[in-house]
């Protein structure tokens, strides 16, 4: 892709009225737009992190037996009052009040399941989506990080038997740890115990990712690694019995319940005169995105995992090289993903951008690096470039 093709500005200053680091940055290098508070528009570099995050959910979504359905946003009044979670602050009324915007998907996907799933041998079913949510947060000073419309991934799953969802519960634990491996997000991301919120009375699991933005605060048992987030706060680790802990700020990244028979009651959903196990599974997909660039940035912009990073390769071109364009061609033509920067604009510029973009290989071509047959290669957050011959490019960034 050419950079001069590329639907995208970059922005020297910061956007004014954008309190949060991840907003700040993702607005400047072109990735999103605001539209209000906690309303953003995804642009093409956006929504190519957008998607990169999306399929690695999906992925491991579907790798354990999760089938993927797209559920409406609009949503009838009687679903929510079955269940009473009308009358929450979360709630967009619209359409004088007779339909809310869902900010979660129990009310709709219980009375589904309850259509196809009749007799034992339908157990057990787990659907998932992947979806705009809408809800009404007084707080939308965090970029991606708070939406008042956000993408969440939302998983829902029925059983006959607790020991059955006990069962499933541990896969999708280890399903979501998977998800923030592969997000970068390992060595940040902790498993803890929280409060059931609106969804159950009982306690729930929440993955914290830790970051000075975050708005939760966890404490972390120094033994075993479990957090615990201040509202549930034990003097000692459920998990290990440890009682010395560190205390982070953190963003909650998924929250997975155990939701009982709650909404099987709510929609009178039995076989044989039981009511049916349910589990629900969130996660934030925008939030993520917001979650990794709070946690990889430096002074010069966004340094991007490569796992989710909008393009592999950020290919400057210094004075018009013909062979820039070859190199870009023989990239593509190996599988990698290239922004070319071909526009008409200062070495300089074109640096600063590749730094703000975050694209994590940047590789430039000039009459000096031709000159060795050569192109200059540096990673994004390191400082060392070297000369890599152009032969030998595509096996090198295999090792990269
Ligand atoms: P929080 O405590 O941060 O408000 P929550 O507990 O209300 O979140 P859940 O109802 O558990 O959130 O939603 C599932 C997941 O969706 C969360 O773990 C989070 O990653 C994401 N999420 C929730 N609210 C938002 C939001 N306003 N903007 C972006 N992502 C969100
Ligand atoms: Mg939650």
């Amino acid at each position: 892709m050419k950079a001069s093709k590329l639907f995208f500005k970059t922005l020297r200053q910061d956007p004014s009225g954008e309190a949060s680091l991840n907003a700040k940055l993702l607005i400047r290098a072109g990735f999103v737009d605001k539209l209000g508070a906690g309303i953003y528009s995804y642009l093409p570099l956006g929504l190519r992190v957008i998607k990169k995050i999306q399929n690695i959910v999906r992925e491991e979504m579907n790798r354990i037996d999760g089938q993927e359905v797209l559920m409406p946003g609009l949503n009838p009044k009687e679903n929510w009052l079955k269940t009473g979670r009308w009358e929450v602050p979360e709630m967009y009324k619209i359409l004088d009040e007779d339909y809310g915007l869902g900010w979660s998907h129990e009310e709709i996907i219980t009375p589904i399941a309850q259509k196809f799933l009749n007799s034992e041998k339908d157990f057990p079913k787990s659907i998932y989506q992947i979806q705009t949510k809408y809800r009404n947060e007084p707080r939308a000073k965090s970029g991606l990080l708070r939406g008042r419309e956000f993408i969440m991934k939302d998983l829902y799953s029925f059983h006959l038997s607790e020991e059955d969802l006990d069962n499933y519960y541990e896969k999708v634990k280890e399903a979501y740890f998977e998800v923030y491996n592969r997000c970068g997000l390992k060595d940040y991301t902790y498993l803890g115990l929280a409060g059931g919120g609106a969804f159950t009375k009982g306690f729930s699991h929440e993955f914290q990712t830790i970051t000075e933005a975050g708005e939760d605060i966890i404490y972390i048992c120094e033994k075993c690694k479990f957090a615990l987030n201040k509202e549930v706060k034990q003097d000692k680790c459920p998990n290990c019995g440890g009682e010395v802990f560190e205390e982070k700020k953190s963003i909650e990244v998924g929250n997975i319940f155990k939701l009982g028979t709650k909404y099987s009651e709510a929609f009178d959903f039995k076989i044989d005169n039981k009511n049916i196990i349910m589990g629900c599974y969130g996660m934030g997909v925008s939030r993520l995105m917001g979650a990794i660039v709070e946690v990889f940035n430096d002074e010069k912009g966004i340094i991007w995992p490569k796992s989710v990073a909008p393009f592999d390769v950020y290919l400057i071109d210094i004075g018009n090289q013909k062979e820039t364009e070859q190199v870009s061609k023989a990239l593509e033509y190996k599988g990698y993903e290239v922004l070319f920067d071909d526009r008409d604009k200062a070495p300089g510029e074109k640096f600063s951008d590749a730094d703000l973009i975050g694209i994590p290989i940047r590789i430039v071509v000039s009459e000096k690096t031709l000159k060795e047959d050569s192109v200059e290669v540096k990673k994004r957050g390191e400082d060392k470039a070297e000369l890599v011959k152009l032969k030998d490019i595509a096996q090198f960034l295999e090792n990269c």
